[in-house]
């Protein structure tokens, strides 16, 4: 295939198939080839059919993403999605201290912070809508072997020998694992958080989805109830390796009986370390000193959560869980950066460029956004006159998305170690942030606005 006026993405998830859509419509005169590795497509999720119980892998959305989703054409956000969870509030709490921190849409006059939506209702719609774009062509089951400048060598099941394509513009939006990244030696900072994800899908007490999102902060990271429909929610529990080897081979209803008395424990008080270790004058210092701080510390909590504050401060304890509805998984989890975001006419996005740990649920918001500002800048080429391969408008590209990534990721991680420290300081910093973060209107507004994707 000759390679002018032709594109390929590597990658069918959500964002390779995000941008499949959005820059088939914008470059309707360009041939847009997806290769995607796995042979077969979700089966179609219809939104207005809750008869079937949620499928494992969900995202917690911004509204950024969702109108990016909407612009594709897809009808996520409507009232007749009946498959969708939709969270207005965000309810934030540590284990250790009695600090907690609860923000809402309605701060900003919105309805919602944002949606849980099922990763096979996404790729399964974005596959169909796709299907109807007379430039746009899905390749399943292509696996890509390797990316040069302008051409992508892949094999499929049913050919015997490699195929290629010659392509004016390559996309990589092939996950963390990346085969076009690492075809081109893309530079990469790697980190491993040293925790791993477990994730499964729980039914709670009554029918009625609630609108809140919870998370409780342990040492080994947040146990997340993010809420679907019809009494459903999804779990995601961010731990040690060993912890989540135990919890994921726990017997159901042992694993059931953990996460309801994690989850449902309100504000610890504060509790210091004993000095031990200390001589007797020091120690008796130490033990004055602990008093006064945690009978500071626990008083602003209890300031928090004087009923005159109302609901908007006021802790709230989650449903009771009552059934596990789905296998459980486990995924580790990295930090993953990639020097420049292009080479040549390569370009990444999504996982490919960048992976976050999960618990702001930012990840394929990030990669959405990548979507929106790569067709930014392709489009303030093309509109000129300019090819979709211009070197500076990538450049401009990988620039604006490494910043914008950057600072996120910085964000996830200080608050990956900031929950991770049991030392006193931190411990006591920590805890007098999250409540004196909850007592102020302004400073809520800012994580409100944050978590909706907004600058
Ligand atoms: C536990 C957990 C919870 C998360 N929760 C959230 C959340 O709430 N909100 C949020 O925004 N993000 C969340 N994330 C992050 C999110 O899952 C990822 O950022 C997102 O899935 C990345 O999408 P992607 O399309 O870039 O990559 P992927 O979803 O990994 O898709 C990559 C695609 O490329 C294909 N592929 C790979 N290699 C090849 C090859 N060689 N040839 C052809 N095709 C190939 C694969 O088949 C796949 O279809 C979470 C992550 C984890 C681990």
């Amino acid at each position: 295939m000759s390679a002018t006026k032709s594109i390929s993405i590597v990658g069918g998830g959500v964002v390779g198939l995000t941008l499949l859509t959005r820059l088939s419509r914008l470059l309707p005169s360009h041939t847009i080839h997806l290769l995607d590795g796995s042979p077969k497509s979700p089966p179609p999720l219809s939104p207005t059919d809750t008869s079937t119980i949620p499928t494992i892998r969900t995202y917690a959305l911004n509204d950024a993403s969702v109108d990016t989703l909407m612009k594709c054409g897809l009808d996520v956000d409507s009232v007749d999605n009946l498959r969708k969870g939709e969270y207005k509030s965000m309810q934030v709490w540590d284990s250790k201290t009695p600090s907690y921190l609860k923000f809402d849409a309605s701060l900003l006059s919105s309805p919602k912070l944002g949606l849980i939506i099922e990763d096979d209702y996404i790729t399964s719609s974005l596959e169909t809508l796709a299907s109807t774009l007379p430039n746009a062509h899905i390749i399943k089951g292509a696996h890509v072997k390797t990316v040069t400048n302008n051409s992508v060598t892949y094999s499929t099941s049913s050919s015997t020998s490699p195929q290629t394509l010659n392509s004016e513009l390559i996309v990589g939006a092939d996950g963390v694992n990346s085969t076009v990244r690492n075809s081109l030696n893309l530079g990469i900072t790697k980190i491993g958080y040293g925790r791993t994800a477990v994730i499964s899908t729980v039914k709670v007490e009554g029918e009625v989805t609630g609108k809140t999102a919870w998370q409780r902060f342990f040492p080994g990271g947040p146990l997340a109830l993010l809420p679907l429909w019809g009494g459903y929610y999804s779990i995601v529990w961010s731990t040690t390796p060993t912890h989540a080897k135990a919890l994921a081979s726990a017997d159901p209803d042992a694993f059931l009986s953990t996460l309801n008395t994690c989850i449902s424990s309100g504000p610890t008080p504060i509790k210091f370390s004993s000095g031990s270790s200390l001589p007797p004058p020091l120690k008796a210092v130490k033990n004055f000193a602990d008093d006064l701080v945690g009978t500071l510390v626990n008083g602003i909590s209890l300031v928090n959560m004087n009923e005159k504050f109302g609901d908007s401060k006021r802790f709230e304890t989650p449903p009771k869980i009552t059934e596990l509805i789905s296998p459980r998984f486990k995924i580790p989890l990295n930090l993953q950066h990639v020097d420049s975001y292009t080479q040549g006419s390569v370009v990444l996005v999504g996982d490919a460029a960048h992976s976050v740990h999960p618990m702001a649920g930012q990840g394929l918001n990030l990669g959405i956004a990548d979507v929106e500002c790569l067709l930014k800048c392709i489009q303030s080429s093309t509109s000129t006159g300019g090819p979709v391969n211009d070197e500076y408008t990538l450049e401009r590209y990988s620039k604006e998305r490494r910043r914008e990534v950057m600072k996120i990721m910085g964000g996830i991680h200080a608050l990956h170690h900031v929950f991770k420290e049991e030392n006193d300081l931190i411990v006591t910093g920590r805890a007098l942030g999250m409540s004196l973060i909850n007592m102020s209107e302004n400073a809520k507004k800012v994580l409100a606005r944050a978590a909706m994707g907004e600058n």
